[in-house]
């Protein structure tokens, strides 16, 4: 099987990235694309017990598509579930943080 932190390494990068460089006014095409690329987590994501962990989250709690910013956060708030659950320091989900970390880099 996969190493399962390597993985999540990559795929948090992969989904945080995606986020943080998603439109702040995203085309309905843009939308349904992004909510299905969430939704193929829980079938597809190669770590069993993950995925279906992460199917019941998004179950209750719905993607936000809407733009950017509530994407961003929405990822983040799911990632620090997975953090909380696994006993990792939880992550300040304000969008200056997440764009810092994913897309500007730190100030200098
Ligand atoms: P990661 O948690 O991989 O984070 C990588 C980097 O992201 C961090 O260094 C930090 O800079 C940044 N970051 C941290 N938190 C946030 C946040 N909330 N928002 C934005 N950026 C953040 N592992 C399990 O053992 N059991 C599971 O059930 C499980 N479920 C997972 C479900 C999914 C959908 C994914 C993608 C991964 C899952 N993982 C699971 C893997 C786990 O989340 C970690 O990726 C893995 O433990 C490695 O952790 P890490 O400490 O290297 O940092």
């Amino acid at each position: 099987p996969p190493d399962k932190d390597q993985l999540g390494r990559a795929t948090w990068t992969f989904l945080h990235t995606a986020a943080a460089y998603y439109p702040e006014r995203p085309t309905p095409h843009q939308r349904a694309n992004m909510l299905s690329l969430i939704r193929a987590l829980p079938v597809l994501y190669p770590c069993a017990h993950c995925a279906e962990d992460f199917g019941e989250r998004v179950a209750q709690n719905p993607p936000d598509v809407s733009g950017r910013a509530g994407l961003s956060r929405w990822l983040c708030e799911r990632h620090n579930e997975v953090n909380e659950k696994l006993g990792k320091e939880p992550f300040d989900c304000a969008i200056g943080k997440t764009d810092e970390r994913w897309r500007d880099g730190p100030a200098d």
